[in-house]
């Protein structure tokens, strides 16, 4: 039977995002990692060196001159934070690193008392993750042996059930102060069911906070619809900013002017128009600005800024989205046709439990043999212990022609 099914080169050709992969430096081979490290936007370096100009010429002048002031310069991505994470925009604002903006938040949403002191996470967690929410128990006065919960998959599965989710908040019920949950699971690319998982929680009275780091640039999203109460992210995986890029943070509104929160303070957290005059009364910033500590690490945010007007360009997350729909449909049916059952995807086999990422085992043959050789045919993707290759189609700069290699490189392989 003749096969109609369009051709890498046709669904290339019909790919309307398919231009803004010329926005992109991308090294030699096939990149197929931008779940760990985004690539390089070609403006990035027009962005930061006009800011090594700014300070050339301008000296310290440039907190207070022009439209980049430095001293508002966070100010300048808050708009296309809220775009991509369906939130206000008082209530995301670009500080800091991940790991740091999670110890921050839970400075804040995490409040034990003798009766509700317990955190759910995943037994899987990213393990910087892992390691505040533990050091965050024992910073309180509690022990992770009685405060930690880890969700497991069940036995002989590699992935969370909603259900059994849904009923471990149920379980633990009132003693439950905190869900803390990725967005998107970091080995496995699974995508949690955010907007049920965080309607279950507050169901028992728990605050709901997400890691989205895998599922920012990714996947679209509706935090303040979703009701999360608070959530953090990295830019240097899927928003493109470069190695140790800024990080984002996102509190509900409902959240952001209440004073009685417990909150770590710096001066840039403080009123704007009276912080210059160093006065030491903190008067918090109406938004989630009053997370802020310092000010902002500018050369960063340019290149981020970089990076997300890109994002304008396609239009945002829905076209992007669904390209990543298109190309995982093409990804699972040329595995299928090459690899059969050699190779197996971790990740789930329903769309709305999937990002842009593929989470692959090799079955009969040392998986980490295989990573080798696709690294020496300069495909790059990543290894994740224990056996698992994590590889990525990026809707932004990743084409079909990329995933139709990738497969036949990885065939030659296994073969
Ligand atoms: C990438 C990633 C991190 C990295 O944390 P940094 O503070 O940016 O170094 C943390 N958690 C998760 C879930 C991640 O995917």
């Amino acid at each position: 039977m003749p096969d109609h099914r369009p051709t890498p080169a046709q669904l290339d050709a019909a790919d309307p995002l398919a231009a803004l992969r010329d926005e992109f430096e991308l090294p030699d081979g096939i990149y197929l990692v931008g779940n760990s490290l985004g690539a390089l936007p070609k403006a990035a370096r027009d962005y930061v060196n006009t800011e090594f100009d700014r300070w050339s010429t301008l000296g310290v002048e440039g907190h207070f001159t022009g439209d980049l002031a430095w001293k508002d310069y966070h100010e300048l991505v808050t708009g296309q934070f809220a775009a991509l994470t369906g939130a206000l925009p008082d209530e995301v604002v670009a500080m800091n690193s991940l790991t740091v903006n999670l110890h921050l938040l839970m400075v804040s949403f995490y409040q034990p008392t003798a009766a509700r002191h317990k955190i759910l996470i995943e037994g899987h967690a990213f393990p910087s993750d892992h390691f505040a929410v533990e050091s965050q128990i024992r910073q309180r006065g509690f022990d992770p042996s009685d405060s930690l919960i880890l969700l497991e998959p069940r036995s002989g599965e590699q992935t969370l059930r909603l259900e059994d989710t849904l009923a471990a908040i149920a379980d633990h019920g009132d003693e439950l102060a905190l869900v803390f949950l990725p967005g998107v699971q970091y080995y496995t690319g699974q995508v949690l069911a955010m907007h049920e998982i965080t309607t279950a929680g507050h169901a028992v009275g728990a605050i709901v906070g997400f890691d989205l780091a895998h599922a920012v640039g990714n996947l679209e999203l509706s935090l303040h619809d979703w009701d999360v109460d608070f959530a953090a992210w990295c830019t240097y995986k899927y928003l493109n900013s470069g190695p140790g890029g800024v990080a984002g943070a996102f509190v509900h509104q409902r959240h952001v002017t209440d004073q009685r929160l417990p909150k770590l303070h710096g001066w840039w957290g403080t009123n704007k128009t009276s912080r210059f005059e160093m006065a030491t009364d903190f008067d918090a910033i109406p938004t989630v600005e009053s997370w802020q500590l310092s000010n902002a690490p500018v050369l960063l945010m340019a290149s981020l800024r970089a990076s997300l007007d890109i994002f304008d360009k396609a239009g945002g997350m829905g076209p992007l989205r669904r390209k990543t729909e298109q190309q995982i449909e093409f990804f699972d049916r040329r595995l299928k046709e090459s690899l059969g059952d050699r190779v197996e995807n971790i990740t789930p086999k329903a769309l709305a439990e999937r990002g842009c990422q593929f989470a692959l085992r090799v079955t009969n043959d040392d998986g980490r043999r295989v990573f080798e050789a696709l690294e020496n045919a300069r495909v790059r993707c990543d290894w994740r212990h224990p056996d698992v290759i994590r590889v990525a189609a990026v809707p932004l700069y990743n084409s079909f022609d990329d995933i139709d290699r990738f497969v036949d490189i990885l065939d030659g392989i296994v073969r």
